[in-house]
């Protein structure tokens, strides 16, 4: 489905980002890699991804810092020739509730969440105006949408990139540059680890399908979003929770 296309993924050596990766590569996608710090998971995904024969690169920097969406587009461009797809993905979490939340705990999830997705879709877009062709898929969450006590500064980030997936459609759509937002629910990677035995039994009742769900799960409908498959798809926010948000 992705057969000669190229991606940029943030986050992309881990959890949902690195599952988004490996579905891309086995549809015929190259792929490049951004990643914080962890270089272990970062070589691990890069050789694991290999089987599948297409181009693999990673590359370490923060997604907060503007310089490094520049330095990431500009290498996309160099190793592949094109930027078909962007997936803003990475993210972080530092839960607190209001009257205990510090202004660094606020202002390093907005950074790292929003203005880092901005960034990138900012440099990914400006390429792909160019080409006249583009999907942009960002990572929300139903946190964004509905809430969640201790999370104020995640729920504004993820809520503003609903707003920021919404206006850039409508900007970008005479190019031929799509773009959508997936809100995930509760899925089962490093970020959802710390949650206790009760707290899972906890989520699941709220959850219809009465599970967490998996990172193949946003995957397969980041895939689809990225393909021809939704051609006339822009602007949307699919939520992908198993029922939570109902
Ligand atoms: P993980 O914590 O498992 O992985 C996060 C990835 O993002 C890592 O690869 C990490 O790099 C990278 N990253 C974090 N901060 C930065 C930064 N400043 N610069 C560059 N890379 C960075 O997260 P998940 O896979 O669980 O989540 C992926 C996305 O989905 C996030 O946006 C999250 O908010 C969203 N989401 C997740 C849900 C869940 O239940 N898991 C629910 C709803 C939304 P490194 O490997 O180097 O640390």
């Amino acid at each position: 489905m992705l057969k000669g296309k190229s991606a940029i993924i943030t986050g992309g050596v881990r959890g949902i980002g690195k599952a988004i990766a490996e579905v891309f590569c086995k549809n015929g996608a190259n792929v490049l890699l951004c990643y914080r710090s962890n270089d272990a998971a970062a070589e691990k995904t890069q050789d694991e991804l290999a089987q599948y024969g297409t181009k693999v690169e990673i590359l370490k920097g923060d997604v907060a810092d503007s310089a490094f969406a520049v330095e990431a587009v500009a290498k996309a461009k160099l190793d592949f020739g094109r930027i078909d797809i962007l997936v803003n993905n990475a993210g972080i979490t530092k839960d607190k509730l209001l009257i205990q939340m510090k202004d660094e705990d606020f202002d390093s999830v907005v950074d790292t969440n929003l203005k880092g997705s901005y960034y990138f879709l900012k440099e990914a877009s400006s390429v792909m105006i160019k080409q006249r062709a583009g999907s942009i898929i960002n990572l929300s969450s139903i946190v964004g949408v509905k809430g969640n006590p201790g999370q104020v500064n995640y729920s504004a980030s993820k809520a503003g990139i609903i707003g920021m997936t919404m206006s850039a459609a409508k900007e970008l759509g005479r190019r031929n540059v799509r773009v959508n937002a997936i809100a995930p629910g509760s899925i089962e990677t490093d970020m959802t680890d710390a949650l206790t035995d009760d707290q899972r039994a906890k989520m699941n009742a709220t959850i219809s399908l009465g599970r967490m769900g998996q990172p193949e799960d946003i995957a397969n409908v980041a895939l689809f979003l990225a393909s021809d498959m939704s051609q006339y798809v822009t602007a949307q926010t699919i939520c992908v929770d198993g029922g939570m948000s109902i």
